[in-house]
């Protein structure tokens, strides 16, 4: 089959846009902070404060997009860019330990509660109030996101790899 000049077209562009992200970023930086962002997780697996490899993704992307937010990046672009450092920094990571990336579902508390290898919580790790119906660690995001923040936060400010952004102002 013969690819259609629409998509190589979107391809092209798509590829430029990117180059033009990582540009922004400088090549040596946009490396170094793959390095940092597999280090980092890869520490974090090793020492056993994430069950997956995934586990500090959430925490990862908004901490970078934070970082970039403050030095004038847009919304958009900085979460692009985030997105862009940790899919690079997983492809590392997933050849090391050769992972493969969990469906969402296996992602989801219950799948563990169902297998039966927790013991059910009933208290909110957070803030220690009554978890309510359906929940089985947090009760709310807000509390789900404040722990995964402080597990980020200490882990980064205990290994000395504060993940900084400096980029030269533009
Ligand atoms: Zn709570």
């Amino acid at each position: 089959m013969i690819e259609g000049p629409a998509l190589g077209f979107d391809r092209q562009h798509e590829r430029w846009a990117r180059d033009a992200r990582r540009g922004k970023l400088g090549r040596g930086r946009y490396r170094a902070l793959v390095e940092q962002l597999v280090t980092v997780t890869h520490m974090a697996f090793e020492a056993g404060a994430i069950g997956s490899l995934w586990g500090l993704e959430g925490p990862m992307r908004a901490g970078i997009r934070e970082d970039l937010c403050r030095q004038a990046w847009g919304w958009s672009a900085a979460d692009l860019m985030a997105r862009d450092l940790l899919a690079n920094a997983f492809r590392v990571l997933e050849g090391r330990f050769e992972a493969e990336r969990p469906e969402w579902n296996e992602g989801q508390p219950e799948w563990v509660v169902h297998e039966g290898l927790l013991i059910e919580r009933t208290r909110c790790i957070n803030c220690h109030c009554q978890l309510p119906e359906g929940h089985h660690k947090y009760c709310s995001r807000l509390c789900a996101g404040a722990t995964q923040q402080r597990h980020y936060r200490r882990l980064v400010a205990g290994e000395g790899l504060a993940i900084k952004l400096a980029i030269d102002s533009i």
